[in-house]
C-alpha cells in the first residue's frame, strides 16, 4: 500500500509537492492571482480568445440555448447539432475529410494511441512527449521505443530494429515545455519509407503556427502526410475540449474503437460554442497569430538582452528559462511573483530532473510593454534566487 503521508512529506523536502494557486477573474494578461494584481506569464490561452467577449458570449447564449452539460457519451445521445457543425468546422479548417470531438487532449492522445497500437505492435515516441501520449503508449500495451529528442537517426535505428512490427510514430509538434518543433519532415518520411502511421500533437501549435495558425504540420508544408493530427480547444481556442483531425475513415475507426471518447461524456455545449466562435475569430483575424508571434519575438530578445540564453523554437509562445534545481525554480517564481510576474516553476516529473524551469507562454494580448518589464524582472528575480542570467543555458533541443 502507497504511505501518502511519507510520499507527500518526501515530495516536500525534495521540492516537488505541488499546490494550485489560485486565479480570480479570467485568463487575461493581468490576473489577481492569490490575491495580488500581477502579469500572466503562463496561461496557454495564446490568442487571448478564453476571455474575448465574443467567445464569451456566444458560450453564455449556448448555456441558454442548449443547456451546461451534453448529457450522455457521444455515442449514446450526447452529439447534439452543436457538436457536429464544430466538427464540420473543424474539419474544414484543417484540410481535412473529417474531425472527431474529444473531451480534451488528454483523452484525445489516449484514445488515439491506445487505439492505434496493441499488444506486439511497437509505437516510436519521443522521450518529451507530453504525459498524455506517454499513457496512450502504456495503455495500448504495445512495446514502447522511446527515442532521444527530436533525434531521426536514433528513430531510424529503432525503425528497423523493430522489423516490421512498427505500428505508428507520435509526437508533440510543438514540444510543451521547450517550445521547440519536431522534425516533421523527417517523421513524414522515416513513416512513409518504415510503412507505419504517424501521429502529431498539434495541442501548443494550433492557433500559433503555420499558414492561417494551422499548425506546426501545416508550417512544415506535410499536412497531407500526417496520419492523425491532436488538436485541443482549451489553449490557443480559448475553450475546452480536443479534437482529432483525419480521413473518414480514420474518424470512423476512433469512433469505434478510442474508449476515451466512447466511454467520456461529449464536450459541454458552451465549451462547444466558445470554440466555434474562437474558430471564427481565428479565421477571421489571421493577424491575431502575428501578434502572438512578434511578442514571443519580443519577450525572447527582451531575456538576451538581460542575459538569458533563451532555447527553444524561435517562432513559438513557449520560451523556457530552464534554471536547473527545482528549488531554485521554485525560489525564482516567488521572487517574479514579488515582482508581479506569474511564471509557474515546472519541475519533475514534468521535465527532466536537473532541468527545472519557469515554462513562460506569451499571448496575443501582452502588451509591448509589458513584455519588456518582465523581462526585466524575471532577471531581478533570478539574481534575487541567487543565480545570475548568464550562468544558464537551455537544454539542448
Ligand atoms: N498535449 C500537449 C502537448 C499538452 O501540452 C497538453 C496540455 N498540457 C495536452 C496534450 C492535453 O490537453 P488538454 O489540456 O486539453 O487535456
Amino acid at each position: 500500500m502507497i504511505e501518502i503521508e511519507a510520499r507527500l512529506d518526501e515530495l516536500e523536502q525534495l521540492g516537488l509537492a505541488r499546490r494550485t494557486r489560485l486565479v480570480s477573474g479570467p485568463q487575461g494578461p493581468r490576473v489577481v492571482l492569490d490575491g495580488k494584481p500581477v502579469l500572466l506569464l503562463c496561461s496557454n490561452n495564446y490568442l487571448g480568445l478564453a476571455d474575448h467577449p465574443a467567445v464569451r458570449e456566444a458560450a453564455a447564449d449556448a448555456a441558454m440555448r442548449w443547456g451546461v452539460g451534453s448529457g450522455a457519451s457521444r455515442l449514446v445521445s450526447g452529439t447534439m447539432t452543436i457538436h457536429r457543425r464544430l466538427e464540420e468546422r473543424l474539419a474544414s479548417f484543417e484540410r481535412r475529410q473529417a474531425a472527431l470531438l474529444f473531451g480534451s487532449g488528454y483523452l484525445a492522445n489516449v484514445g488515439v494511441v491506445s487505439s492505434l497500437a496493441r499488444a506486439g505492435d511497437v509505437v516510436f515516441s519521443d522521450e518529451l512527449n507530453h504525459a498524455s501520449i506517454v499513457d496512450g503508449c502504456r495503455l495500448s500495451r504495445a512495446d514502447v521505443f522511446i527515442y532521444e529528442h527530436g533525434d531521426v537517426e536514433h528513430l531510424e535505428w529503432g525503425l528497423r530494429e523493430a522489423d516490421g512490427r512498427g505500428a505508428l510514430i507520435v509526437t508533440d509538434g510543438v514540444f510543451s515545455m521547450d517550445g521547440d518543433v519536431a522534425p516533421l519532415p523527417e517523421l513524414v518520411d522515416l513513416a512513409q519509407r518504415y510503412d507505419v502511421r504517424l501521429v502529431v500533437d498539434e495541442a501548443h501549435g494550433t492557433g500559433t503556427l503555420g499558414p492561417g495558425g494551422r499548425g506546426a504540420v501545416a508550417d512544415a508544408g506535410v499536412e497531407d502526410e500526417v496520419d492523425v493530427i491532436v488538436g485541443t480547444l482549451g489553449k490557443a481556442l480559448g475553450s475546452y475540449g480536443a479534437y482529432v483531425a483525419c480521413d473518414l475513415q480514420m474518424a470512423r475507426y476512433l469512433t469505434n474503437a478510442a474508449r476515451a471518447l466512447i466511454y467520456s461524456t461529449a464536450p459541454a455545449p458552451p465549451a462547444v460554442a466558445g470554440a466555434l466562435a474562437a474558430l471564427s475569430l481565428l479565421e477571421e483575424q489571421p493577424r491575431r497569430v502575428e501578434k502572438l508571434q512578434a511578442n514571443a519575438a519580443l519577450l525572447r530578445s527582451e531575456l538576451a538582452g538581460q542575459g538569458f540564453e533563451v532555447s527553444g523554437g524561435a517562432c513559438t509562445p513557449i520560451v523556457p528559462l530552464v534554471l536547473g534545481d527545482a528549488a531554485v525554480a521554485l525560489r525564482t517564481c516567488e521572487k517574479a511573483l514579488e515582482r508581479g510576474v506569474f511564471a509557474q516553476a515546472i519541475r519533475p516529473p514534468t521535465v527532466p530532473s536537473g532541468t527545472s524551469r519557469l515554462r513562460l507562454t506569451v499571448m496575443a494580448s501582452h502588451s509591448k510593454s509589458e513584455l519588456r518589464d518582465a523581462a526585466r524582472a524575471l532577471a531581478q528575480a533570478a539574481k534575487a534566487a541567487g543565480v545570475q542570467p548568464e550562468e544558464l543555458h537551455p537544454p539542448q533541443a
